[in-house]
């Protein structure tokens, strides 16, 4: 029995149910990794549909899969092409019996799934398609996922309540070598279009892709610095590599999947402590499940400008303004610098993302989804549910029945950043702005000014917007589109 095992999303060893099921029929097993040209192309509002930061850690991933491969005898097979062209290729060059990957949800993959079915259908080799990216199964779930609940809190109860976490399936210890096949090599970041960037120091963290980094930073957070502790106390911060896990790039290449953490958590709770903060992290896992089930249930609606919800929002596509946000100019210093902190470095704070997202949509009224295909860009932990979904509920289109809500960035600003360390983290040019007007620094009179070497207007932008009176605008503009939904 020969089995090839198309690798995507799911670049480890441990807890793979593919590889596991394939073993398990002592199958001679062709792991291959295709680098899909349509992956590198460009967003619909015309950005690199994976920028530099996510294809670096991407590569990292694929070659630590591959050495991980190597140390247990066998080998990764590496393509550049659609993987519904590379893969039938191999397989019938090698004479499969099978072919096994782990399911996606959106279109783009389900697209992809079905022209690569079609092929093997036609050479009449067999494929096995398995479920492995939450911490909770679908089969485990109480409901079918046409029943999800609209709302995370009744989802999370329910799930609490009636669910149970499968075990993570053990990684292999020892592998059969590849039959003879040219194992291609891995691109680079120049043949893949893009051009190395420097490593930014004042990063939150040097994220390195793949397995090995994964288990590293899970066996650091927990144990070495023992911060899962203080998880719900400081997730919310801004400025550091310990104030959150810092599991989501590693998560979103499935470098590490859910249920080792959950199992490892179980494990730190039973020697150290079980308290708030590990329920807390758990529970952030299950937001992470919400958005990939709500995608699996809701197909291409999480794509649509009028979201989930079906909301037809008047929104703006004002790239003046826009820009002005990408770039961290719009003088507001908690917007600036988490912009500012997103395009030098790849990643953002979840607090960030929120406010960041809030004030795109809710003050300036652009349209969410070059907010959203902006992050999709840039971010280091990209993945497609996460992202569309959580930009679904900030601009108000998601599920959740609220109405329009939204950030207010000046309070939000006192309240996890009161001393203005993070935003003079990013923003030095603020640098010796006191404390009482670091997140006003349109306050300033003249001599302040001087006093602190900037110029407001000159090396600090003005507020782009007045915030109370744009949101009272976007809250008309908003509440129209309710009033023609009803
Ligand atoms: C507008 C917007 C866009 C986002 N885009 C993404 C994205 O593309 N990829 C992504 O992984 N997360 C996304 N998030 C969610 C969240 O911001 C990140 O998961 C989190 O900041 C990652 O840091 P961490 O691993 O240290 O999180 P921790 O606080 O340590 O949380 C642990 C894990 O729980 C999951 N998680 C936490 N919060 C959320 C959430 N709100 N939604 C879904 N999962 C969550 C993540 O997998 C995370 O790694 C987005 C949030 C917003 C508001």
């Amino acid at each position: 029995m020969r089995i090839l095992l198309w690798f995507r999303n799911d670049l480890r060893l441990h807890d793979h149910e593919p590889l596991h099921r394939a073993l398990a029929q002592n199958a001679e097993i062709i792991p291959v990794y295709c680098f899909d040209p349509r992956q590198f192309s460009q967003t619909s509002f015309g950005f690199p549909k994976t920028g530099v930061y996510r294809a670096q850690f991407l590569l990292e991933s694929v070659s630590d899969l591959q050495a991980s491969l190597q140390t247990k005898g066998s080998d990764l097979v590496v393509r550049h092409g659609k993987p519904e062209d590379e893969i039938p290729i191999i397989a019938k060059a090698l004479q499969v019996d099978a072919v096994y990957w782990h399911e996606e949800v959106t279109s783009e993959e389900l697209a992809v799934d079905a022209a690569l079915e079609k092929q093997l259908t036609q050479l009449k080799i067999s494929y096995e398609v398995y479920w492995g990216a939450t911490l909770y199964h679908p089969d485990d779930l109480p409901f079918e996922i046409s029943q999800l609940p609209k709302v995370f809190t009744a989802f999370r109860k329910k799930v609490e309540k009636s669910s149970s976490v499968y075990p993570a399936f053990v990684a292999p210890t020892k592998l059969s070598p590849l039959p003879t096949i040219e194992p291609g090599r891995l691109p680079t970041l120049a043949s893949l279009g893009l051009d190395n960037k420097t490593p930014e120091p004042r990063g939150v963290l040097s994220f390195k892709g793949g397995e090995t980094s994964a288990l590293q930073r899970l066996q650091h957070y927990f144990w070495n610095v023992d911060k899962l502790r203080v998880y719900e106390q400081t997730r919310n911060g801004m400025l550091g590599a310990d104030y959150s896990s810092k599991f989501s790039p590693w998560l979103a290449l499935g470098c590490l999947s859910p249920r080792r953490i959950y199992e490892e958590v179980g494990a730190y709770e039973a020697k150290r402590v079980k308290n708030d903060s590990t329920y807390w992290l758990i529970f952030e896992l299950l937001w992470r499940d919400f958005f990939r089930f709500i995608c699996a249930k809701h197909g291409d609606t999480v794509f649509y400008p009028s979201g989930l919800r079906g909301l037809q929002v008047d929104w703006k596509q004002d790239w003046q303004r826009f820009e002005q946000w990408t770039r961290g100019e719009t003088g507001y210093p908690l917007v600036d610098a988490n912009m500012r902190e997103l395009v030098t470095t790849g990643f953002m704070s979840n607090r960030g993302r929120q406010n960041v997202a809030s004030f795109l949509t809710k003050n300036l009224g652009i349209d969410w989804r070059m907010g959203a295909e902006w992050f999709e860009s840039l971010l280091i932990d990209y993945d497609v549910c996460s992202n569309w979904g959580n930009w679904n509920y900030t601009a108000g289109v998601g599920n959740d029945a609220r109405g329009f809500r939204y950030f207010n960035i000046p309070k939000q600003s006192k309240d996890y950043d009161p001393d203005g360390k993070y935003v003079k983290h990013w923003l030095p040019e603020l640098a010796k702005v006191p404390r009482k007007k670091i997140h006003s620094p349109w306050k300033l009179d003249a001599d302040e000014q001087k006093r602190c070497n900037v110029t407001i207007g000159v090396d600090y932008p003005n507020p782009v917007v007045d915030l109370d009176k744009s949101v009272r605008r976007n809250e008309a503009i908003y509440n129209a589109a309710m009033e023609i939904r009803r």
